[in-house]
């Protein structure tokens, strides 16, 4: 969970700074998105056995957050993608890519 919390920093921060234009801190929005996140990972009572946040029976964004979430992963997402272990983010995020299967686990 502590990698994944990394990793939608990562991403709100990429997407703050190139939305924002707020580098290198965050913006208020996206630093209370941040903290929202946070809470959520660290509440979610599937924790590492948890499925996609897409199946999960809890859908634990609120519809707001969830929208700003999306979009975060959808842009910094794509540019990320390929230095960061988003995929097990994106992958429980769900619904935005469906990452290689197998692939979610393990250094690269
Ligand atoms: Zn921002």
């Amino acid at each position: 969970m502590q990698r994944e919390a990394r990793t939608v920093e990562a991403l709100i921060r990429r997407y703050c700074r190139d939305h924002h234009n707020s580098a290198p801190e965050l913006c208020e929005d996206c630093r209370q998105l941040l903290a929202y996140a946070r809470k959520r990972l660290h509440h979610c009572p599937f924790q590492d056995r948890k499925p996609t946040c897409g199946k999960c029976p809890i859908h634990c964004y609120a519809p707001g957050k969830r929208e700003q979430i999306r979009a975060v992963m959808r842009y910094s997402g794509r540019r990320l993608l390929l230095s960061h272990p988003v995929l097990a983010l994106l992958h429980l995020l769900d619904g935005l890519r469906k990452p290689p299967s197998g692939k979610a686990s393990g250094p690269a």
